[in-house]
């Protein structure tokens, strides 16, 4: 498919390593690496280990309901990250992609006012976005597939519902 951006796990190992590389590569070094779940939830990992950081947090925002479909402002669900737990911290924050940016744009406003530093990861930015990203491993304007969710959710095969 032409009209979209395709991102399979093969490539995801790659990109991973090398949107690390330029963190480490730009000198910032983070205490706590803040993923964005689900989209960011995986990169933020992946970002944790490469970078050596153990301190892997989440917050949940919910904005997009389907392929291009998403609620009027992005909402933060629970459970809630205690914003005075990045008191002083090098925060990164990491997420899939930067399409609008308003998550992102949720999440460092959520942030700021307790943290020392912020920078910002993504895999794809697409040029609309209100946030410029610190980082970023590709840019892109058409729509991503992206290998965690590209296929729908498995379904039990016995037919039983309730274990
Ligand atoms: P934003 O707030 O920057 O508009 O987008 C927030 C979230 O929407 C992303 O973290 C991602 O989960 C979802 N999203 C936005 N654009 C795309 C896309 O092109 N493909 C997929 N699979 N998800 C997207």
């Amino acid at each position: 498919e032409q009209d979209r951006e395709v991102l399979t796990w093969e490539l995801y190992g790659q990109a991973a390593r090398e949107l690390a590389q330029t963190v480490a590569d730009s000198g910032f070094v983070p205490d706590v690496v803040l993923g964005i779940a689900r989209g960011g939830l995986i990169p933020a990992g992946s970002l944790a280990y490469a970078l050596d950081c153990k301190n892997l947090f989440t917050i949940s925002v919910e904005f997009y309901t389907g392929v291009d479909s998403r609620l009027d402002v992005p909402v933060m669900l629970p459970p809630f990250l205690n914003a005075h737990d990045l008191d002083e911290a090098s925060v990164l924050v990491v997420d899939d992609v930067a399409d609008t940016g308003r998550t992102l744009e949720l999440v460092a406003e959520f942030c700021s006012g307790h943290v020392r530093d912020l920078q910002t990861a993504v895999l794809y930015e697409k040029p609309q976005s209100v946030i410029t990203c610190d980082h970023v491993w590709k840019r892109t304007s058409r729509w991503i597939n992206f290998p965690w969710s590209t296929q729908p959710p498995v379904t039990s095969r016995s037919g039983v519902v309730d274990a």
